[in-house]
């Protein structure tokens, strides 16, 4: 950690900072400029509160050199994590990996009709909620387990993985045997209490950045999971809120480089949730898998305009199909398969 004092910084002002920093336990190195005194803090800086260094007197400005996350950081495994599932699928290798279904379950002849196209594309994952996070609570809610099971069953009748969305602790015991990948949304990533408990868990967590939340903040809150002993977690970008109106929220392509710099967990793209718009998902989604994505996850539906939640973000299978062929071209140019 690094404080730079003020031009005007008095030695008396210096002095306070060098004891506040010694009394937290780190070793200070003092460099005097013509101009200006740096303090280099060396050792536990993680648990520092900046601000607590901020606000003393004659401090310009505090920054942090080392990453507050350990075990999300891209140095705790330099050479990336490679999540396998049960039926030999990686995400984080070579292969990049295509996650497809409704935003919810909503029937049999649905659930089931979408398995057959996502696979004949050739997806790899079921997606679909069971539990949805509404902004109103007005809204279709979810078909709860029997949603699940209904998934699991079309799911193995195509040779499909299941990720489906899990909203509270109650919930991971009845979901386990139905779900191969445990979903967290955009609105529980702060949501610390239920990532410690999958932290517990023994299968793989796709962890949805949050609504308004930096790349810093994913990655702390992945640092939950990790802590707890489950270290196969996927991040998700899945658009931010910005000022822009356009797209529902905006799609942060750019997170997706960040995170694989700073971190060896697998991230993939949501351009489903990222735009809003479904004549917008396959170019944001090309641009995931271009920018380096481990794969994509998006929202298809039999008869997308009638789905039951965000049907104008929704493919149709066509669409799909389209798309699928599109993205493998893609990956080949940068070097992975699909
Ligand atoms: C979803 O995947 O349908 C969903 C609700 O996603 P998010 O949490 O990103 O809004
Ligand atoms: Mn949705």
């Amino acid at each position: 950690m690094i404080v730079a004092m003020q031009e005007k910084a008095t030695e008396e002002q210096i002095d306070a900072v060098i004891n506040a920093l010694v009394e937290c336990g780190v070793e200070v190195h003092r460099t005097t400029g013509e101009m200006q005194t740096i303090l280099a803090a060396v050792g536990k800086t993680s648990s520092l509160d900046l601000a607590q260094f901020e606000i003393m007197a004659g401090v310009m400005h505090v920054h942090r050199i080392s990453s507050p996350y350990k075990l999300a950081g891209r140095s705790f495994r330099p050479e990336g994590t490679v999540i396998e599932f049960r039926n030999g699928v990686t995400v984080g290798g070579k292969q990049v990996v295509a996650m497809g279904g409704p935003c919810s379950v909503e029937s049999r002849e649905q659930i089931f009709e979408t398995a057959r196209r996502v696979k004949g594309a050739g997806g790899t994952f079921l997606r679909g909620g069971a539990f949805k996070p509404r902004s109103s609570p007005y809204s279709f809610q979810g078909m709860g387990i029997a949603g699940l099971e209904m998934m699991r069953e079309a799911a193995e009748a195509h040779g499909l993985l299941v990720v489906s969305e899990v909203m509270e602790i109650a919930q991971i015991e009845p979901m386990l045997p139905h779900v191969d990948l445990f979903q967290v949304g955009a609105r529980n990533m702060q949501n610390f209490n239920l990532l410690r408990e999958l932290g517990q868990v023994r299968k793989p967590i796709l962890l949805k950045r949050g609504i308004a939340a930096t790349v810093e903040e994913l990655l702390l809150s992945s640092e939950y999971i990790l802590a707890g002993g489950n270290y196969e977690v996927i991040l998700c970008e899945r658009g931010i809120r910005t000022y822009e109106t356009s797209t529902r929220n905006t799609m942060d392509i750019s997170a997706i480089p960040v995170v694989k710099k700073l971190s060896h967990l697998p991230i993939v793209g949501d351009p489903s949730h990222g735009t809003g718009r479904r004549d917008m998902v396959a170019p944001l989604a090309r641009a995931a898998v271009a920018a380096g994505a481990d794969g994509i996850i998006v929202e298809v539906h039999p008869n997308a305009d009638k789905a039951a939640s965000d049907a104008a973000q929704t493919l149709y299978p066509e669409q799909f199909d389209q798309l699928m062929s599109e993205l493998r071209l893609i990956a080949t140019a940068v070097g992975r398969t699909f």
